[in-house]
């Protein structure tokens, strides 16, 4: 935890600024270990730590923090380390994406006139795109938990209950398996609805001889997983919805292969739609190949057209292409993976073989 925020001094010291002001829940958790939901911290050179939050936070704080936080309390925070900011010159970075409008003219109203307000949002989620060893063992132990809870779930049937039904059903069960929450709500889309990449699960009964997308995700010890599946539902399945479920298969592990230290995540993303393309779904595959995972479900770096970040060890994120055909079906297969050194290790524990789910039986 102290070496985050040493790592996070390097990048303040880049940056040209004297200090950076951390004030989003998941980076503050990320640089102090601070739970909580309101709490900011203050990160610049010789050693200034200090972090303030409320009086709710009194106990929690002086549990979670190292000593070496100067730890401040206060009914108003915000107020509290505006007014305790250096006299003279100094640049403060603030988080630009996250902070409100409003809070930013607090703070500039009641800092010391030398300050320097500097934009510098996505400081910390630099940080976070190489996952540390014990951050990839929480993230694998969150997938182990999603794939048993999925097994549960459709071990028990789709065909025969309801799409919210299922989803429902996998949320209790990851729950039950200790989960702290899901760390999306599920999706459960079967038949022409599984043609929307982001479904709701509707109060419709799944039918059999159809595919359903189904994809979901726990939040564990504050890490996500995230992976999707695609069953059949009875044996006696269009052939050309199996047809569909090929490609995306193919795709899927011809983009897996690829991930390694090195390529671009827009190279990593060519490969699976080179692929899609050449089967004649260019127009089908509408979303990026895959995102980051860490402490929240959709993180750097993106797997995409738009992916200008090199893979590198540690960099945890997910292989998930999809062919979505408007009013007829849809199929999306996603892994969750880490690179490593050598390549890349599989997180997921899942097949990706077309598998029939039995018939819910109430
Ligand atoms: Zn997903
Ligand atoms: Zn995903």
């Amino acid at each position: 935890m102290a070496e985050r925020a040493d790592r996070l001094v390097e990048a303040v010291h880049a940056a040209q600024l004297d200090a950076v002001l951390v004030t989003e829940a998941t980076n503050v958790r990320y640089v102090t270990g601070f739970t909580g939901s309101s709490g900011m911290a203050l990160v610049g050179e010789e050693g200034l730590r200090r972090f303030v939050t409320d009086f709710r936070y009194l106990t929690q704080s002086a549990e979670q923090l190292a000593p070496s936080w100067e730890r401040q309390i206060d009914q108003e925070p915000l107020e509290h380390l505006a007014e305790g900011l250096p006299d003279g010159t100094f640049r403060l970075g603030f988080d630009d994406a996250a902070m409100s409008v409003k809070a930013h003219a607090r703070l500039a109203e009641l800092a010391p006139a030398g300050v320097e307000l500097v934009a510098a949002a996505g400081m910390v989620e630099a940080l976070r795109l190489v996952k540390d060893e014990a951050e990839l063992e929480r993230i694998r132990a969150a997938q182990r938990l999603a794939d048993a809870a999925l097994e549960d779930v459709v071990g028990r049937g789709l065909a025969g209950r309801t799409e919210r039904a299922v989803a429902l059903d996998l949320e209790v069960t990851m729950r039950r398996l200790g989960a702290e929450g899901v760390s999306f709500p599920p999706i459960v889309a079967a038949g022409a609805h599984g043609a929307l990449p982001h479904a709701v699960p509707r109060d419709v009964v799944i039918d059999e001889g159809a595919l359903c997308v189904i994809d979901w995700g726990a939040q564990l010890d504050g890490y996500a997983s995230d992976c999707t599946r695609t069953f059949a539902t009875s044996d006696d399945l269009d052939s050309r919805h199996r047809e569909v479920y090929a490609v995306v298969l193919r795709a899927q592990r011809a983009a897996l292969a690829a991930v390694a230290p090195g390529p671009l995540g827009r190279e990593v993303d060519a490969v699976a739609r080179e692929i899609i393309d050449a089967a004649g779904h260019a127009e089908h595959f509408g979303h990026g190949l895959g995102h980051g995972v860490g402490m929240e479900v959709h993180e750097g770096p993106r797997l995409s057209r738009k992916g200008e970040v090199a893979l590198a060890p540690g960099h945890v994120v997910t292989v998930e292409p999809g062919v979505y055909v408007p009013g007829a079906v849809g199929v999306r297969i996603e892994d969750l993976v880490v690179v490593t050194a050598g390549g890349h290790e599989v997180l997921t524990g899942l097949t990706k073989e077309l598998l029939t789910a039995p018939r819910f039986a109430a």
